[in-house]
């Protein structure tokens, strides 16, 4: 996966980590490596270690030990979490590993024997255990009180909110399922109360993620659960009618074409929920969906992003794709542009194919090519920017909220539409007259300039 930029590389999302210690408080780092997944399992670590009193340090040096969550979704991602332990140890030398490659311990106790716990995904109680053991904890009750929404390492205007774990699709190029097992949804009423918490801390924008977003419920036969005196389903058209009340901005990644999806999209329109579906397409041919093990594979897909436009024209669509899969054909790889031109997604992500270690896929007649696979990314490439490029040009003279994520210390401020998601989408850039901004601002502005990924404003 070389070829994508690192905005596109779940792999390569990486946390900054702040906090303060007092004298002696039992302190830990952690390093943070894998996709809004695993950030969300971080924040969940460390929220529970700082109740139980323990510092969280920013460097090595500070810290008694160190936790590397660790990302083993492709080969160069565990070649690089394997990197991450090593660096942790010579700079630390008392690791714990957590974490999707915690499902291989051998794997990693082979290359670092030194490490002192290797535990796998959403193990908490085990890494909090092999905490105590490595720095047993010094609680102080009138210091280690925990922060009301726990602590998170995105920036505090947007949080990621995970409201399930696992999934049950076997899809061939996909380890997954192996390393985190089936669905797990978690309960209506915890998403909502840790929603609300969030949002009461000054969350302005929180970021709905999980495997298959789509299927959230099944496991629980959708059931129903007290909340704010109704009985409120584990189903995501619930969960996002819910979440839209709390009254900050609602984005929906990992969501499958089912065709219930159409639910949601009234909400969008409503503006209850953001009109942004992440949508994982991964290709159109039907025959490579089929070799894939893709769900939906058989859903008409450009007939559900017409009825969705229909319903919601504003609608921002985000996907992922894959060239060069197993037998995919120039006739396939052909379908995909014309399918691309037709759909005219607006924001497009794109993978090589490559081998992961346990795939089915790697046992697949008729890899294709390097070359080949090189040529149709270039192909495919071109064509989603063209699309990108046209689609933010018809949105000049436009007037939009965007939401505030940085400002530098020239003042320009690095904003985000309600159609982009932090770090996989593009900004809108407010170069002038921004005094008086503050990072998590909701503001309004005039479209001025477009180019291929990003826009820039003037506010109103
Ligand atoms: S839906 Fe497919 S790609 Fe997504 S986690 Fe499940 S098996 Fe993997």
């Amino acid at each position: 996966m070389s070829q994508n930029p690192p905005d596109l590389r779940p792999d390569l999302a990486r946390a900054a980590i702040r906090g303060e210690t007092r004298p002696g408080q039992p302190t830990i780092g952690m390093v943070s490596l894998g996709c809004p997944k695993a950030l969300v399992d971080s924040e969940r670590i460390l929220t529970r270690l700082r109740a139980e009193g323990y510092g969280i340090s920013p460097d090595y040096t500070g810290a008694d030990a160190v936790i590397v969550n660790t990302c083993g979704f492709l080969d160069s991602a565990k070649a690089e979490s394997l990197d991450a332990i090593g660096e942790a140890l010579t700079e630390n030398g008392r690791v714990i590993v957590t974490g999707c490659l915690g499902a291989e311990p051998e794997y990693i106790t082979g290359a670092h024997p030194k490490v002192l716990a290797v535990t796998g995904p959403h193990q908490y109680e085990q890494v909090l255990d092999a905490v105590h053991t490595a720095v047993p904890p010094s609680p102080d009750p009138f210091v280690d009180l925990m922060p009301a929404a726990g602590v998170r390492l995105t920036p505090r205007h947007y949080s990621y909110l995970k409201i399930s774990e696992g999934c049950n699709h076997k899809c061939k190029f996909c380890i997954i399922p192996d390393m985190r097992g089936r669905l797990q949804s978690r309960p209506v009423h915890a998403v909502l109360r840790e929603a609300e918490k969030l949002v009461e801390s000054g969350v302005r924008e929180l970021l709905v993620i999980s495997q298959d977003t789509s299927a959230y419920g099944l496991d629980r036969r959708y059931s129903a659960h007290p909340w704010q005196g109704r009985d409120v389903r584990s189903h995501l058209t619930d969960l996002a009618r819910e979440l839209g009340s709390l009254g900050a901005w609602v984005r929906l990644h990992y969501v499958y074409p089912y065709p219930h999806v159409r639910e949601l999209i009234p909400l969008m329109a409503e503006g209850l929920i953001l009109p942004y579906l992440d949508i994982p397409f991964q290709h159109s041919h039907p025959d490579t969906l089929k070799r894939m093990a893709r769900p939906a594979a058989g859903a008409r897909t450009l007939e559900e992003i017409a009825a969705w436009r229909a319903i919601c024209p504003d609608i921002t669509l985000r996907s992922t794709f894959i060239v060069g899969y197993p037998g995919e054909t120039e006739a396939e790889f052909e379908h995909l542009l014309d399918w691309l031109e037709e759909a005219q997604l607006d924001r497009v992500g794109c993978f090589q194919y490559e081998n992961v270690a346990g795939a089915r896929s790697n046992a697949l007649p008729d890899h294709v090519a390097p070359e080949v696979k090189q040529d149709r990314w270039d192909r495919f490439m071109a064509r989603a920017q063209a699309i990108s490029e046209a689609k933010l040009a018809a949105k000049l003279g436009r007037h939009l909220d965007v939401i505030v994520d940085d400002i530098d210390a020239d003042g320009i401020a690095t904003c985000r539409t309600k159609g982009d998601a932090p770090e996989i989408d593009g900004n809108l850039f407010i170069d002038e007259d921004t005094k008086g901004l503050t990072v998590g601002d909701i503001v309004r502005v005039e479209v001025d300039e477009a180019g291929e990924y990003d826009l820039w404003g003037r506010r109103l």
